[in-house]
C-alpha cells in the first residue's frame, strides 16, 4: 500500500496510490490520522472509487509533522570517507549514530521548489535518504522488537546549504531553510517491504547519476537506530527518522557540484518511487 497526501478541489485529503488511481480514505483527517488508527479493515468498507492521478496534486505524505525530522549523520561509510576528503569533516567513522534533526517546517512534496537565496548560500547540495515513518509509540525499544514500531517508509531529500553547515559547526541551520526538505511521492506500508530493508537508493540531477548505493550498506541498521534514538526519548506515531545519505553528494566532488538555478534532482528508493524538485534561485 503507497500512502498518500494530496490536494483535490482545494482540500487536503490521504489515499491510496493504485494503478486505477487514487482512492481516497476520507474517514481519515490527516496523514498522521491514519498513522494512529490504521487497520487493513477499514479500507475495505469504504471504497469510493477512484480519482484519476493527474485531477490531485501530491503534496509532502506528512506535510505538517508534530515535530523536527529526526536523522542521522554519517550512516555510509562511503560517504563517511567522502566528507573526510572535505572541510566538513574528519575521515572518523562513527561508533555511534550521530543525531541532528531538520526543521518540520523545511517540509515540500514532490514537484515543488527547492528554493534558495544565494546571498545567504551558494553551496546548496542533495541527500537522497531513506526515511522511516514511526506507527506507534515506544521508549527503550529494543532491537529485535523495532520493526512493529514502524508504519512505512517514504524518501527525504536532506538538502544542505555546506558554507552554512561550516560555518555555523551545528548543523541545523544548514539543513533547515525553507524548502530544504522534499519528501514523498508516498509512505510504502511496511507491510510491502521485506525486511531487513536492503533497497536500491539513488539520487540523479538532470539525468546525471551521483548516487548509488543500497540501504544494506548503513553502518547502524534500522533496529540499532530505532533502539538507540529510543532509549530515554520517546518515538511517536508520526515520527519521521531519514536514515542517512551514501556517497556522491556534491560536496564530496572535485571540483563541487552544487546546484543551481533549475538543476531537476531525482531521489529514488526501491519500491518506493521517485521524489523530484526542481531547484530555484530567489
Ligand atoms: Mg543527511
Amino acid at each position: 500500500m503507497k500512502f498518500i497526501t494530496y490536494s483535490y478541489e482545494n482540500k487536503e485529503c490521504v489515499g491510496i496510490l493504485t494503478e486505477q488511481g487514487v482512492m481516497p480514505l476520507t474517514e481519515f483527517t490527516s496523514m498522521i490520522d491514519l498513522i494512529e488508527n490504521f487497520s487493513e479493515d477499514v479500507f475495505k468498507e469504504n471504497f469510493l472509487g477512484y480519482i484519476p492521478l493527474n485531477e490531485v496534486k501530491l503534496l509532502a505524505p506528512i506535510p505538517r509533522p508534530r515535530r523536527n525530522i529526526l536523522c542521522l549523520g554519517k550512516n555510509y561509510e562511503d560517504h563517511a570517507k567522502e566528507l573526510g576528503a572535505t572541510k566538513i569533516s574528519d575521515k572518523f567513522i562513527p561508533d555511534d549514530p550521530i543525531y541532528f534533526t531538520k526543521s518540520a517546517d523545511a517540509v515540500i512534496g514532490t514537484n515543488d521548489y527547492i528554493k534558495f537565496f544565494p546571498e545567504v548560500t551558494n553551496q546548496v547540495d542533495y541527500e537522497v535518504e531513506l526515511a522511516v515513518i514511526i506507527g506507534k509509540e515506544g521508549v527503550n525499544i529494543k532491537p529485535d522488537e523495532a520493526e512493529h514500531y514502524i508504519f512505512g517508509y517514504t524518501i527525504i531529500n536532506d538538502v544542505s546549504a555546506r558554507d552554512l553547515q561550516l560555518r555555523h559547526k551545528q548543523w541545523f541551520k544548514a539543513k533547515s531553510l525553507d524548502t530544504f526538505c522534499p519528501m514523498g511521492p508516498c509512505i510504502v506500508h511496511k507491510s510491502k517491504l521485506p525486511f531487513p530493508i536492503e533497497l536500491d537508493i539513488k539520487c540523479s540531477v538532470n539525468g546525471e547519476v551521483r548516487q548509488n548505493s543500497n540501504t544494506s550498506k548503513f553502518i547502524f541498521d534500522i533496529p540499532y537506530m530505532i533502539s538507540d534514538l529510543s532509549k530515554g526519548f520517546t518515538l511517536k506515531p508520526g515520527d519521521i527518522i531519514a536514515t542517512g545519505t551514501p556517497s556522491g553528494v556534491g560536496f564530496g566532488f572535485n571540483p563541487s557540484k552544487f546546484l543551481k538555478d533549475g538543476d531537476i534532482v531525482e531521489c529514488y528508493v526501491e519500491g518506493i518511487g521517485s521524489l523530484i524538485n526542481i531547484v530555484k534561485a530567489v
